[in-house]
């Protein structure tokens, strides 16, 4: 160890002379230390297990305006135990209030152990982020900083990137906007805990503090998203890699990946508020759908369109929803003998125009809000109404199966609305049948998991929807109770694993039988695949080759004037 004390020693014969290490007694050291430790320009307070103070330092006192031990020790514990985020990560930052002044305080909380890995020793070391505290100080320091990660919000990040072109406004540079986001952050909280969660966003903040360069700018934008500001010459591609490669492998060996996504822009010369070029990284973040395995997206001017017209449909829904404008379609199920079953509600948004517009257009923008809920409830109603129209008619025997979305878990009390509808409508609950995708299931297992057998309880059937498309379709199995399993389209798409298809096909097939589940495939469009399906044993089928989904007066006739037998029939076009 080399140590240069320089004039803090008194010793004149080690004034201005490197210590060698075989010279130091442990004394010596622990004087050292001391000292050093005494001159840090942060707080520094060190307890046994205890929780006895077995050390403080000059600035801790000063910090904490107390002169004794023991006030300092008590007054210092009920200060980080008074704190509003309680996890258990090594740094935080926490207010500290004294008389009219509001300071903040970066604090990392160190373990010591001994040789046998007990604990030994608690050190804090306190950071003063507001050296002249004082209340305005505080208050704008807390306006432009995330009190968990420490680092710029989005207020500072606007700020700190405005000035920067400000005093820049000459150079030639190039800069970019990027902006991060953690897919699935909600389900790793949901199934790691906020902690851990908490831990991953303090991560991601130190990774970018610390891999980036110091010109470059960092901020949690909100939630999960970060956003950095990088000059053109900054920004190389492998180090931009190494961020997210580091950001993504923080759940330790045993656990997934996370998958990080990032959208960026490039700041055109023209480019003045930073908000809209922020903006413009976003639209470039949301341009990666949820099953794209990519990573990175550069803006694009479509993307502006896109989101204009994003913004359109949003903003239509509710006159939409009041002119009645959305419209259920049916697409019939049907048994091996070709004879109707029951049906799914799929969604039409019939324009005054008379432009009908496919849910594939609206669902997924619906979906990123709570819209999707109100259109889903709207739904429902529209199929219980109709099952009650169908009463005393010789539709009456019909199902009407209708789609669950993942927001509804999350907005809509599903088990009230539900028991509501078959009470308004006095229809069988078993008539109404809820799709649930996997998505849903994952998004709160257990919650789903207990709605769906309070459901069945009440004699409504349970299908779940798109099996096989999702990831974790068969662990799903486990502890799922459903009635019917939708097996999802993708099987019969001709491919170069045809064969290998029908093996899983055939699996899935026999496997829910023997769960007790009975099976409907979609997307039958021919008489071969029907043939093979029929051989396999499934009991249900959905697709093309009946009828695609129509308006229900249309499904009205046609099953009504043909005695509720189904006509092959492909011509039915929306
Ligand atoms: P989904 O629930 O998997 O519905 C089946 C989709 O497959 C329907 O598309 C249907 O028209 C299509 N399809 C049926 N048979 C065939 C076939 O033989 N070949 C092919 N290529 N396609 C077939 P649609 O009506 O466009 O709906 C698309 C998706 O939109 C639905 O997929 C569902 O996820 C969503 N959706 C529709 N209506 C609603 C709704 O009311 N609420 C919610 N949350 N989602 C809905
Ligand atoms: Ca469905
Ligand atoms: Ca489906």
């Amino acid at each position: 160890m080399v140590y240069n004390a320089e004039e803090e020693i008194t010793d004149p014969m080690k004034i201005n002379r490197p210590y060698m290490a075989h010279e130091l007694t442990d004394e010596t050291i622990i004087e050292l230390l001391q000292r050093a430790v005494q001159s840090l320009k942060m707080g520094i307070l060190c307890f046994d297990v205890e929780s006895r103070l077995i050390f403080a330092n000059k600035l801790a006192f000063e910090l904490f305006h107390e002169d004794q031990e023991e006030k300092l020790r008590e007054h210092f514990l009920n200060w980080v135990e008074s704190r509003e985020i309680k996890d258990l990560s090594a740094n935080w930052c926490q207010e500290y209030e004294h008389e009219t002044t509001v300071s903040l305080y970066d604090v990392t909380c160190q373990r010591i152990f001994n040789r046998n890995y007990q604990v030994k020793n608690i050190i804090y070391i306190i950071d003063d982020y507001t050296p002249d505290a004082n209340v305005s100080a505080g208050r704008t320091y807390r306006e432009m900083h995330d009190p968990l990660t420490g680092i710029l919000n989005r207020n500072g990040f606007y700020r700190e990137v405005e000035k920067f072109l400000k005093e820049h406004s000459t150079s030639q540079e190039n800069y970019y906007i990027l902006i991060s986001n953690i897919r699935d952050f909600k389900l790793i909280n949901r199934i790691y805990g906020d902690q851990k969660g908490n831990s991953i966003l303090k991560n991601n903040a130190r990774i970018l503090s610390n891999m980036l360069y110091p010109s470059d700018i960092v901020a949690r934008f909100y939630a999960d998203k970060f956003a950095a500001f990088i000059p053109e010459r900054d920004f190389d591609k492998p180090l931009f890699h190494n961020v997210i490669n580091l950001m993504q492998s923080q759940m330790g060996s045993g656990g997934n990946k996370l998958r990080i996504q990032v959208g960026i822009y490039k700041v055109q010369p023209e480019d003045k508020n930073v908000a809209q070029m922020c903006d413009y990284a976003t639209m470039a973040l949301n341009s990666i759908h949820v099953e794209d395995s990519l990573t990175v997206a550069y803006y694009e001017p479509a993307m502006l369109e896109k989101a204009m017209t994003e913004k359109e449909i949003i903003s239509g829904f509710e006159e939409a929803m009041q002119a009645g404008e959305f419209k259920i379609y049916l697409q019939p199920q049907v048994d091996a003998h070709s004879r109707l079953l029951g049906a799914e509600a799929l969604v039409r948004w019939c324009k005054s125009d008379n432009v009908i517009v496919p849910p594939n257009v609206f669902i997924p923008i619906f979906e990123r809000s709570d819209l999707i809920s109100k259109l889903d409830r709207y739904v429902w109603e529209l199929s219980a109404k109709q099952l009650e129209t169908w009463k005393g008619t010789e539709m009456e025997g019909l199902y009407i199966s209708v789609n669950i979305s993942p927001k509804d878990i999350e907005y809509l009390d599903v088990y009230e609305i539900m028991l509501d509808l078959v009470e308004k409508y006095e229809i069988d609950t078993s008539k109404l049948h809820l799709e649930i995708t996997e998505t849903v299931l994952m998004s709160n297992p257990v919650k789903v998991n207990q709605l769906i057998m309070k459901l069945k309880r009440l004699g409504f059937l349970i299908e779940i929807d798109d099996f096989g498309s999702g990831y974790s379709s068969l662990n799903l199995l486990k502890d799922i109770k459903a009635d019917v399993l939708k097996i999802d389209m993708g099987f019969l798409r001709e491919t170069m694993n045809q064969e290998r298809s029908h093996i899983i096909l055939d699996a899935v097939i026999y496997m829910s039988k023997r769960l007790g589940m009975e099976t409907v495939t979609e997307g039958v469009e021919t008489e071969k695949q029907l043939h093979m399906l029929t051989d396999l044993g499934c009991d249900m089928y959905q697709g093309y080759l009946f009828s695609r989904p129509i308006p229900v007066k249309d499904f009205e006739k046609k099953y009504f004037m043909n005695g509720g037998k189904t006509c092959m029939d492909n011509r039915n076009v929306v």
